[in-house]
């Protein structure tokens, strides 16, 4: 069954969360919070009975439940979660009800949200949308669509940039990636590129075009950093990008296409439109 309170859809079998625009990006923690709270609406859950339900046998730190409260709060709206002081938390929304599961898998919320439909990481054996962010959780996004391509890049600016030997990068249909919390801010790195990253924590987050796109390769996609993928095990980089950059101390065994930067056809075109060689 399905759990419908105001404007909100819980799917218990996906484990996601919508409302009328789409997809609501909740941790699998809050979200388990979330449905302990709403099995007894108006009554209080003592912060014990929530520690030992969501993170059972295991030591939690007391502000760790506060963390998923306000993260709650701010994905339902404030009055939805009461503080019963020294005990707990309760649901005071409006009242569940179970309703039966959608009959169309498409068509998941409220109203038709096809493009938040989320792509779901099977991996791990059980069903999760794919999200990520940055280290701090002040940026997060979930991806809609498979990669259209997968690679590791040498390059000097991704090393800067990432401050690793060696970046991964899986790239997106643009509007295959929406930020669900806070966004990128960018930082142009050459003409025709700009690097986006976290504001407060410094994470490496993106690669994309500029705007107005320099040639008609250079548009509609985004290179999301591999490594801030929740899960970031399925998407093994495919070739490798710079590899006159690569440093000497690093042994990457695998048989994957190695190409350099100035043999790079995406990459000789974008600098051509500046009448530039690749540096
Ligand atoms: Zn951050
Ligand atoms: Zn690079």
């Amino acid at each position: 069954m399905d759990l419908k309170f105001g404007h909100f859809r819980l799917r218990q079998k996906s484990r996601l969360l919508f409302n009328s625009d789409g997809i609501v990006d909740l941790s699998a923690r809050s979200f388990d919070i979330l449905v302990l709270l709403l099995t007894k609406p108006d009554q209080v859950i003592e912060k014990a009975a929530l520690f030992d339900a969501v993170w059972p046998n295991l030591q939690v730190e007391e502000n760790t439940l506060q963390v998923h409260i306000s993260a709650l709060r701010k994905a339902l709206g404030a009055d939805m979660i009461t503080t019963v002081h020294g005990r707990g938390y309760k649901y005071s929304g409006p009242l569940p009800v179970a309703v039966p599961e959608d009959l169309d898998p498409d068509n998941p919320g409220e109203q038709s949200a096809e493009h938040l439909r989320p792509l779901l990481d099977l991996s791990g054996g059980r069903k999760v949308p794919v999200t990520g962010g940055c280290l701090c959780g002040k940026v997060r996004y979930v991806v809609t669509e498979a990669p259209i391509d997968t690679n590791f890049c040498h390059c000097r600016m991704c090393q800067r940039f990432s401050g690793a030997p060696v970046t991964a990068g899986s790239t997106y249909r643009a509007g295959a990636v929406q930020f669900t919390n806070g966004a990128p801010k960018y930082y142009r790195s050459s003409p025709f590129a700009e690097r986006g990253f976290c504001e407060n924590c410094g994470s490496s987050l993106t690669y994309r075009p500029v705007e107005p796109p320099v040639t008609a390769n250079w548009a509609d996609w985004i290179l999301i950093y591999t490594p801030t993928l929740d899960n970031p095990d399925p998407n093994a980089p495919t070739w490798h990008l710079g590899v006159e950059s690569q440093v000497p101390w690093l042994r990457i065994q695998d048989d994957n296409k190695r190409v350099r930067c100035q043999d790079s056809p995406d990459l000789v075109e974008a600098w051509a439109a500046f009448n530039l060689p690749v540096p």
